[in-house]
């Protein structure tokens, strides 16, 4: 009975592991094909400085236009598309379109910033490509931001800050993404030519909170090690007027999120 049981068991098991390999396939191909039709678009978020509300730049973040499924969040295709290895093409595709969308639609020198996902940091040539495609549809190296993870630098530090320092020398700055969330963060900060740093939406949402000392003290001594190193902070994921004045109040420079603007297609953004 027992053997029964575990052959139905395993039945069971194997049947949800085809089942979910096939929807990876599936969507592997729909990827391909979304890629072919260009179903990919970018939303700009801005970001602001703080006090007098300036937009000082976008961070464009990725849409997939599916056809039958409706606008679809990276949360809903990203991993996949990284797994696959297909995430590099649909980025390049992603990372031109909004710099093209930029130049055309937003006057002035606001900077652009896109995420950058581990996978391109191990080509030796990305940071050729970047500056190709720059000059390709003239943008100024100094008007872009490459946000990076801590997950990213992970693999391998010291040719990710090769790469770091090579862009950096050609104009193009980094921030060090979903600052908070990863190990290590601050033997990467000060061994990295990061120009920015954003906090995690995590601790500014906690911000709010009744016990609000903890994630006060987090915040102003994330705040305090930035500006020793010279490095700028963006405040993700601003929600409410209370969390905005306390981080005015305590000298974060930059921010981002709903309560400002919510990402959106370029046009929503132009005077
Ligand atoms: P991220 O870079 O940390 O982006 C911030 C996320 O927070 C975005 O989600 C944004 O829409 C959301 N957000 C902004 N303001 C608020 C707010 O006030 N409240 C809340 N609750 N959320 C806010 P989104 O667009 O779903 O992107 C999720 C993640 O997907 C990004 O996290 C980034 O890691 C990744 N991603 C986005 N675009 C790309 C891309 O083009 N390429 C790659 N490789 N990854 C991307
Ligand atoms: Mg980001
Ligand atoms: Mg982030
Ligand atoms: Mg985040």
């Amino acid at each position: 009975q027992a053997k029964q049981l575990g052959r139905k068991r395993f039945t069971v098991f194997d049947e949800a592991l085809a089942k979910g390999m096939v929807d990876v396939l599936a969507m592997e191909s729909e990827l391909r094909k979304a890629l072919r039709q260009s179903e990919f678009e970018p939303y700009f978020q801005p970001i602001f400085r703080l006090g007098d509300n300036q937009v000082v730049g976008y961070e464009a973040l990725i849409r997939w236009n599916h056809p039958q499924r409706g606008l679809l969040k990276p949360s809903e295709f990203v991993k996949i598309a990284e797994d696959s290895g297909l995430i590099e093409a649909i980025d390049w595709r992603l990372f031109e379109l909004s710099c093209r969308l930029l130049v055309e639609h937003i006057p002035g020198n606001p900077f652009i910033t896109f995420n950058v996902s581990a996978l391109h940091l191990r080509h030796m040539d990305f940071d050729m490509r970047i500056l190709k495609m720059l000059e390709r549809i003239g943008l100024s190296p100094s008007r872009l931001i490459t946000e990076v993870t801590e997950g990213a630098l992970l693999d391998n530090p010291e040719s990710v800050r090769a790469m770091l320092d090579r862009l950096r020398t050609a104009g193009v700055g980094a921030a060090l993404d979903d600052f908070g969330t990863g190990y290590s963060s601050l033997s990467y900060l000060h061994s990295l030519p990061f120009r920015m740093l954003k906090i995690d939406r995590a601790f500014v949402s906690e911000l709010d909170k009744s016990d609000r000392g903890n994630s006060t003290t987090v915040v102003a001594a994330i705040l305090a090690l930035a500006h020793a190193l010279n490095i700028q902070v963006i405040a993700e994921g601003i929600e409410t007027q209370s969390q905005y004045d306390t981080l005015l109040r305590m000298g974060c420079e930059m921010g981002q999120g709903y309560l400002l603007g919510s990402p959106a297609p370029i046009e929503r953004w132009q005077k």
